[in-house]
């Protein structure tokens, strides 16, 4: 594979940022260290400690990063809750920032694009597909906002309120904490700071150590358009010691946390009492019943499987197929797969890149052995090369298989032959994991049918699902996470309603008086 070859050290410290990042980095040794936000300052940590970003593509180190303090941690989290300057910002001043943020982040597309290519291992399509999500998620925060005006409620509606009306608003819940995964650095990132703050709320927000600079460089562009100081913080650092003191700091009022479902469920235990949003893990089921368009299911399940190498929580993670038209789906399957070409992801040719890490293609290969020794039969791939998983297609799964039911995050369609429609439900139904799942059909009854009867945040009819700049809310039940993120229900999640009543009567009883 010709990604041995490639000297990524040269090539990164040719990288060009922009003038705006300079303040966000040192240099030493040719190789760029991040600093953090804190208190509108970018500073390094309190011990001077940092930690290695290194690039999937090849293993090597790309940039550094500050290791935060429970020291820092908690000066963030003190800043973002005593420089409340945005919460009396006015709204229109708001969106004047994140229109700004908008253009400085258009200008500087190509460099994002390359820094998600080097941190994140994507392609250049799915790069350039988040860049342009995040600026576009940036541009709808006038209709985000027009969600959150809250409600006038005349009271004659009501026998016991008939001398009366209320305003129902919204007001920010405080410090949210926000803690994002790898898999979309820079869109999870911004998917939760934009409503928060123009809600009002401050934040901090922790991005992956996987691959925490495109983070940072939003965050650098939101600051450079003029957000008040203190009232967002970036910190960088090891999930498991920034994220406890993060989480159970008396100052943070709510958790929105992207991530995986068992480190989600230790936060929901320590935040207690705490405002908790929370997307996890996922395993979506495609059901592709016998009248569907097979050639639309092959191409949509296959794109759904191996699109950023399957490192995303509604990636089609297991194809339910009626047996009647297995056969034949399984032949477009492979077919479609073989135009997958897997490679250095910085090659436009290249549509697969490799996975965040080597240890991610390890456990995604104990998945897909497991299967094997259990007659699963392999039609394409099942081989690795570091962090580079052929993508691979495994037919006749069993049901009882691990891989049928636990999250793959990995580029492996999973064909599972299915008798009828009604098991196909109640295999689906079982799944610990409630976040998206589709089906194909040409029956618009069925259609209905199936997409009440599964038990998930979202269905999809007819292609994949896919979340974009979440223009639809999408969130999860079951062990999939808590709440709803999109355009409107980010802001949902992250204010309080508030009840103003007036007494209409008072004044009538004062004149009586
Ligand atoms: P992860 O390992 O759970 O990490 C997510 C974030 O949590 C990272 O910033 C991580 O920091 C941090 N973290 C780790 N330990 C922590 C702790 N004890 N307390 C607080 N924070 C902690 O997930 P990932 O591997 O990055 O991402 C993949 C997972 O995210 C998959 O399961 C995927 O389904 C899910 N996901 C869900 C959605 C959705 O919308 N439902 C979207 C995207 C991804 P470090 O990086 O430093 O460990």
């Amino acid at each position: 594979m010709s990604v041995n070859e490639v000297d990524m050290t040269e090539q990164v410290s040719d990288l060009e940022l922009g003038a705006i990042f300079d303040k966000v980095f040192d240099v030493k040794e040719g190789i760029r260290t991040s600093k953090m936000l804190i208190a509108g300052k970018w500073v390094s940590s309190e011990k001077r400690e940092t930690f290695d970003v290194r690039t999937p593509i090849d293993g090597s180190i790309i940039f550094r990063a500050q290791m935060a303090t429970p020291n820092d941690v908690s000066q963030a989290v003190v800043a973002a809750h005593e420089f409340r300057k945005i919460r009396d910002l006015p709204a229109i001043e708001r969106i004047e920032i994140f229109d700004c943020t908008a253009d400085i982040l258009e200008q500087h597309k190509d460099n994002l694009v390359n820094v998600l290519e080097l941190e994140a291992g994507k392609t250049i399509r799915d790069a350039e597909g988040e860049v342009s999500a995040t600026i576009q998620r940036l541009k709808l925060t006038m209709e985000e906002a027009r969600k959150s005006l809250g409600d006038y409620m005349p009271g004659d509606w009501s026998i016991g309120t008939v001398d009366r009306m209320a305003l129902v608003i919204r007001e920010p819940v405080g410090v949210v904490a926000a803690i994002t995964p790898f898999n979309y650095p820079l869109l999870m990132v911004a998917t939760k700071i934009i409503p928060a703050l123009l809600a009002g709320n401050s934040v901090v927000v922790k991005p992956s150590s996987s691959n925490p600079i495109s983070a940072i460089l939003l965050v650098r562009a939101l600051d450079k358009a003029g957000l008040p100081e203190g009232c967002l913080n970036i910190l960088t650092g090891k999930g498991e010691a920034v994220g406890d003191i993060l989480v159970t700091h008396p100052k943070v009022d709510m958790i929105n946390f992207t991530g995986s479902t068992p480190i989600g469920q230790r936060i929901s235990k320590m935040a207690v009492m705490k405002r908790l949003h929370l997307e996890l893990g996922g395993k979506a089921y495609a059901l592709v019943l016998e009248d569907a368009d097979l050639d639309l299911a092959a191409e949509r399940c296959v794109f759904g499987s191996l699109k950023f190498a399957g490192q995303r929580c509604d990636a089609v993670s297991s194809i339910l197929a009626m047996e009647s038209i297995a056969d034949s789906l399984s032949v477009k399957i492979v077919k479609e797969v073989d135009q997958w070409k897997m490679g250095d992801p910085r090659d436009r040719s290249v549509w697969l890149g490799p996975l965040i890490n080597p240890s991610a293609a390890q456990k995604i290969n104990e998945l897909v052995m497991e299967a094997l020794e259990n007659g699963a039969q392999l039609l394409r791939g099942g081989k690795f090369y570091e962090a580079y998983y052929e993508p691979t297609v495994l037919d006749n799964v069993p049901t009882y298989a691990r891989i049928a039911h636990e999250e793959v995050f990995g580029p492996v369609v999973t064909i599972i032959r299915i008798k009828d429609e009604n098991e196909a439900l109640n295999f689906a139904k079982i799944s610990r994991y409630g976040l998206e799942s589709c089906v194909f059909t040409r029956d618009f009854y069925r259609m209905w049918r199936v997409a009440k009867s599964l038990e998930c945040g979202e269905v999809t009819i007819n292609d994949c699902p896919s979340h974009g700049v979440g223009y639809f809310p999408f969130g999860g039940i079951k062990d999939s996470g808590l709440g709803r993120e999109g355009i409107g229900y980010s802001i949902d999640e992250m204010t309080n309603l508030k009840t103003i009543v007036f007494n209409l009567a008072a004044e009538t009883l004062g004149k009586r008086r």
